[in-house]
């Protein structure tokens, strides 16, 4: 199979593109299409130490495509299905080839309606998206004001499009003055620059502006929104774009009853993973996404897009057209 393979050199992880042997495993897939997340890019430029396997090594945590061979009794050849998550790309091989091998568990049928391509448009992102608004509801915040960060990237436009479209008022924060005619097309009511949001307040506690976050940044933009989240309120913690750690204090959790709900993509069970593939679905066929940019590479590219992605000089979503 054709594949981007990951080699360790004395420069660093280096990617190309190359003929190998395709994995064996429980369920085997032909895979026609791939994304690119935030954290493939990590991966494929050697920035982040993602991957915990044996060099060389196959990237990309997504996958969806056609099981060619299956061990398991849930799945049959022909059966079209999604694989993200669960250590994909990072301690087994990923996406970034024509064949994938999975346990049957971990396999996810294409939602009806959806093409491959149209799965890997949201991939982990889009999941992570769909992952944080369901904690914002499950912690009561079901509408009022809401603000996402990181908003032009992967996660964050898929969240503004689903928190618009189930009436949410959302503000955009970015850093990206290119998109900000594309977030209010995706439903965000205000748009802000990202450096309004990365300075905490001087006192533990901000005025109260928001009923609920979704944090694709962390850092600095993740202390500002627990100190200026309402009563009862929730911030939904999914990415570190802008920085890994937190200065915080109890004050929002002890005095406002705050919650930080910490958002996992990678080990969701899946009844949770079969509700969020299925409402992903649903809210794109009530056209939720419709302004939601997709680019589509190939698998020569991805090197290159990986550099950008990592860079934040990316908008929406990346698939990967195997
Ligand atoms: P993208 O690169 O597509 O989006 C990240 C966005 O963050 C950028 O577009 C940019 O948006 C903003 N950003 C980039 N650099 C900085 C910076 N230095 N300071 C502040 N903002 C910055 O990545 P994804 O959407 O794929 O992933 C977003 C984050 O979520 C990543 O940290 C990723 O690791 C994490 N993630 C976590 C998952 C989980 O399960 N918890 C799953 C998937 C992703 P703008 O220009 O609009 O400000």
């Amino acid at each position: 199979m054709r594949a981007l393979l990951l080699r360790e050199t004395p420069e660093g992880v280096a990617a190309a593109v190359e003929t190998v042997d395709p994995p064996d495993g429980e369920v085997r897939v032909a895979v026609s299409h791939s994304s690119l997340n935030y954290k493939d890019g990590l991966a494929v430029t050697g920035r982040g130490k993602i991957v915990r396997a044996p060099f060389p090594f196959v990237p990309g945590i997504d996958l969806a495509g056609t099981v060619t061979h299956s061990a398991s009794d849930r799945w049959a050849a022909g059966d079209a299905v999604v694989l993200t998550g669960w250590g994909t790309g990072e301690d087994r091989w990923g996406g970034f080839a024509e064949q994938a091998a999975a346990s049957a568990d971990h396999l996810v049928a294409l939602p009806d309606g959806w093409t491959a391509a149209r799965a890997m448009a949201f991939g982990t992102a889009g999941f992570t998206a769909m992952l944080s608004v369901m904690a914002l509801e499950r912690a009561g915040v079901t509408e009022g004001p809401v603000v996402v960060t990181g908003a032009s990237g992967g996660v964050g436009s898929v969240a503004v499009a689903l928190l618009a479209h189930a009436g949410y008022e959302v503000t955009a924060s970015t850093g990206t003055e290119s998109a900000h005619d594309a977030l209010r097309a995706l439903g965000a009511a205000h748009v802000v620059h990202r450096d309004a949001l990365s300075t905490p307040p001087a006192n533990p506690m901000g005025r109260a502006a928001w009923a609920g976050a979704v944090d694709s940044v962390g850092g600095s933009t993740l202390a500002t929104l627990l100190a200026t989240t309402h009563r009862r309120g929730c911030v939904a913690a999914c990415g570190l774009a802008g920085g890994h750690d937190l200065q915080t204090t109890v004050f929002p959790f002890i005095l406002r009853g705050v919650t930080l709900a910490g958002i996992d993509s990678n080990t969701s069970p899946p009844d949770e993973r079969e509700t969020a593939w299925a409402r992903l679905a649903a809210a794109d066929a009530a056209g939720a996404f419709e302004a939601l940019a997709v680019e589509t590479i190939a698998l020569e590219d991805v090197p290159a897009w990986s550099d950008r992605i990592v860079r934040g000089q990316t908008v929406g979503r990346v698939v990967v057209a195997l």
